[in-house]
């Protein structure tokens, strides 16, 4: 069978996009501008609506809601970071650690609540996820999570290898973590639905409005836009993995990975039952993971690392069907239809990164790739200190200004370190496919 390239666009924007319309006029002054049409900077200010009202919040954009990596991301919303919760406690300390665990372990919940409350129809769905174990040390690793987050009274189990075998289809993976806090949305939908919900509760929203520099002024801060400036009182900075440098470091606050993705032509039904039949999110354990599910219009999605570019190629579609096909070797006959990327910002606080560099600004980024959840739920942390709640109650740990010393060094390295866990990956499962059974 003949195949052919998919086209290099984010399948979620199609069928999607608004039309063009005119940006607002922008007011000259604000309660509070925020840089940034994702899920922080669109939550951050339907919490500030919601406590008073949308009257003077301003929310800009440089391009348009979602173009970031919240309209193009792969729509699974896992509560919980990186770390798990005896290494936050540890961490923090029991106080602060338990209140971040908190913080954290309710972010699918309360992005599904509020989706709900909000009535936004974006397929979203408390499907669970499973962290499945390519091996038997990380399937090790994966019991301990579990544990640890069992003690936190939340409901997230073990499968053994033939539960996770029927859940997925396929036989690869030695047994999984089933959280069933987590769950699926189509990313870009959800964007919008935040940003019409914003503006019914009075907050302006200015697309392809860029912050070009920022400096203190009378009682606040002076913000140059490509429309105009704005005074404001306060400033929120949402700009993620796409942060310019507004303020004296903050490009250096995190460094940046590419997430790449690609989307099969809708399943025939010959082949939907064999393919991920428990219909779940799914993420694995190799070094360089994959993360997985279906759409809900039938179509297997795979997202693995990226090259370190905006820019696609044949060559990256190629390596997310070799990816594709090691799982469900089936999906040969199937068309690639659309194959995209984005950037995930990793901070060098190792949490997701809130501060505040300065009187009336706020810094909010840094989710890895768990931010559909965690950025949306950050909006919240994020208004209270807006509103004055001082950083020491704030129920997520407000941090000190840390940019990564030496950035381009840290550049250099996770790019060498992510060619050779490729590597060491590419070696394992050659390894493991030589070995007798
Ligand atoms: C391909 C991909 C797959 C992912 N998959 C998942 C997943 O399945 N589950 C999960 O939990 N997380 C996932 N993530 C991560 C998640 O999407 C992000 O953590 C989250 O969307 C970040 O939201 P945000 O609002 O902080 O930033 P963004 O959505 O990136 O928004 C930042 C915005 O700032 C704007 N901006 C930048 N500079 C300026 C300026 N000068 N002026 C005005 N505006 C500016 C940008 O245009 C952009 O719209 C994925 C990320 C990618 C890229």
């Amino acid at each position: 069978m003949t195949i052919s390239p998919p086209r290099f666009e984010c399948l979620w924007r199609e069928g999607f996009e608004p039309a063009p319309t005119e940006p607002p006029r922008l007011p000259t002054r604000a309660r509070c501008v925020i840089i940034g049409a994702g899920y922080t900077g669109l939550n951050t200010a339907l919490e500030l609506a919601r406590s008073a009202s949308g009257e003077g919040i301003v929310v800009i954009d440089s391009l348009r809601i979602g173009d970031g990596a919240s309209g193009r991301n792969g729509g699974q919303v896992i509560p919980g970071l990186k770390l798990d919760p005896d290494q936050l406690l540890a961490r923090l300390g029991v106080e602060a650690g338990a209140a971040l665990i908190e913080a954290v372990g309710s972010a699918a919940d309360y992005t599904f609540a509020l989706i709900n409350r909000l009535g936004i129809d974006c397929q979203a769905r408390q499907s669970g996820w499973l962290q499945a174990a390519h091996t038997e040390g990380t399937l090790r690793v994966l019991g301990q999570r579990a544990r640890q987050w069992q003690h936190q009274g939340a409901d997230v189990r073990m499968l053994d290898r033939q539960q996770t075998q029927a859940l997925l289809g396929t036989s690869i993976y030695h047994g999984a973590l089933l959280d069933t806090r987590a769950g699926q949305l189509q990313p870009f939908q959800y964007a919008l639905g935040l940003a019409a919900a914003a503006r019914v509760a009075g907050v302006t929203l200015a697309e392809r409005t860029a912050a070009l520099s920022l400096r203190a002024d009378a009682g606040g801060w002076l913000l140059s836009t490509s429309r105009g400036d704005i005074h404001a009182e306060q400033v929120v900075i949402a700009t993620n993995a796409y942060s310019p440098a507004l303020l004296p470091g903050l490009p250096q606050t995190y460094v940046t990975l590419w997430s790449l993705q690609a989307a099969t032509a809708p399943l025939p039904d010959s082949l939907a039952p064999q393919v991920l039949p428990g219909d779940i999110a799914v993420s694995d354990t190799f070094r360089v993971l994959r993360y997985f599910r279906r759409s809900h219009d039938g179509r297997f999605l795979l997202g693995t690392r990226g090259a370190f570019r905006d820019e696609l190629g044949a060559g990256d579609a190629r390596r997310v069907r070799e990816e594709m096909l090691s799982l469900y070797p089936q999906l040969a006959s199937v068309q690639l239809s659309h194959c995209w990327c984005g950037r995930v910002a990793v901070p060098a606080s190792t949490i997701p990164f809130l501060s505040q560099p300065a009187p009336g600004i706020t810094v909010a980024l840094g989710y890895y790739g768990r931010g559909v959840a965690m950025a949306t739920r950050m909006g919240a942390f994020v208004a209270d200190l807006v509103n004055g709640l001082p950083a020491a109650q704030s129920a997520y740990p407000v941090l000190p200004w840390k940019p990564y010393p030496a950035a381009p060094l840290h550049r250099t390295a996770a790019r060498v370190t992510a060619n050779v866990m490729r590597l060491r990956d590419l070696l394992e499962r050659r390894l493991r496919a030589g070995a007798p059974s």
